[in-house]
């Protein structure tokens, strides 16, 4: 299997009210519906840009209409091969099967019962959680924590399909590192040396991924199952900021760690390069970006013998994954005690298991 695809056309056809009734009920977060009878290619191209697919009655461009998906509405049973019967069923669910068949990605659906519709409390959310129980998961019965410095702390992701990817998690409940002040800001760039360091004497590689999705707006709007306090990946990948450009095909914007605090206001996907002062993001709030679309990448674009699907972790937490990264990076900090950084024995010593 692939990475779901971005950037389709859809074009319904049928009764014209019955399809202007249908396309009322498309509210999904990856498209951008259009009632017009026809559109222009102008158009098209604008909605693709942003990374999200068009459903329309119709295009006028030949070309463009020769790579569509067409879906006929009908109120009696039907032998179309994409077909939306109105009389039978949940609309939206009949086009999200579609979109599946076709291995198309368009987001969410926008109803009010999936988004969060105000910020979620400290008291909702399983990192806070996780802190004020003196670091013991709830969830998965299992420590985690390898490293914690005065503001932050590190541990393995659940959803671990990648040995030696961890995340970086400030104990403020901020939605994104663009609201911690400055000074908590350059900590945390003490704090990814000292991840770095742990992930390349453990395994060996100085290729490793560095990315955030920030959750703007105080995390309303988001997936009500998403964590929006904030976290930062790092896993060992052969992917960098070049190749996450190329593969996404949207802009990101270059810019200094220092500047990050202009960017906490919508959520955003910053990326860091293969060098330390290399930060990129992309902060549109009209484009969509997939859930968790760095993960996918990772999967579907360097780690392809693994799985198909693995990257969802609410599917897959991988937690024998997590106990072997926690094993495998302190028994490397065991090994090499002696040559660690003064910063790393100080931050992971209470977190070493007990001799
Ligand atoms: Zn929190």
């Amino acid at each position: 299997m692939a990475m779901k695809k971005t950037r389709n056309l859809f074009i319904v056809k049928g009764n014209e009210e019955l399809v202007l009734s249908v396309l009322d009920k498309l509210q999904f977060k990856g498209l951008s519906v259009f009632k017009e009878e026809q559109i222009s290619t102008e158009i098209v191209k604008e909605v693709f840009r942003n990374n999200k697919s068009v459903v329309c009655r119709d295009v006028a461009d030949e070309s463009l209409k020769a790579t569509a998906i067409f879906i006929v509405v009908t109120n009696v049973d039907s032998s179309y091969i994409h077909c939306i019967q109105t009389s039978v069923g949940n609309i939206a669910e009949q086009f999200e099967h579609i979109a599946e068949k076709q291995n198309c990605d368009i987001g969410d659906h926008k109803s009010n019962s999936s988004g969060l519709v105000e910020a979620p409390k400290r008291s909702d959310c399983p990192y806070c959680r996780y802190i004020d129980d003196g670091y013991c998961d709830i969830d998965i019965n299992l420590h985690r924590t390898l490293y914690r410095s005065e503001n932050f702390f590190v541990m393995p992701t659940i959803g671990e399909f990648i040995k030696g990817y961890l995340l970086i998690i400030p104990k403020q409940h901020v939605m994104s590192n663009a609201e911690l002040p400055l000074e908590i800001r350059h900590e945390f760039l003490s704090v990814l040396e000292d991840v770095c360091y742990m992930i390349n004497l453990t395994y060996c590689t100085s290729n490793i991924l560095i990315w955030e999705n920030g959750s703007g707006n105080g995390g309303i709007g988001k997936a009500k199952t998403s964590i929006v306090h904030s976290h930062t990946h790092v896993a060992p990948s052969k992917l960098d900021a070049d190749i996450i450009e190329a593969l996404s095909d949207f802009p990101f914007e270059r810019l200094s760690y220092e500047d990050l605090h202009l960017y906490g206001k919508n959520s955003y996907l910053l990326v860091r390069g293969r060098n330390d002062n290399d930060w990129r993001i992309n902060d549109n709030p009209n484009l969509y970006i997939p859930r968790q679309y760095v993960r996918q990448l990772l999967l579907y674009k360097d780690y392809i013998l693994l799985p198909d699907g693995i990257w969802d972790w609410r599917h897959y937490p991988f937690v024998d994954k997590i106990k072997e990264t926690c094993l495998e990076i302190q028994t490397a900090l065991l090994a090499h005690w002696n040559e660690l950084p003064e910063r790393i024995k100080n931050n992971t010593k209470d977190f070493l298991p007990r001799k």
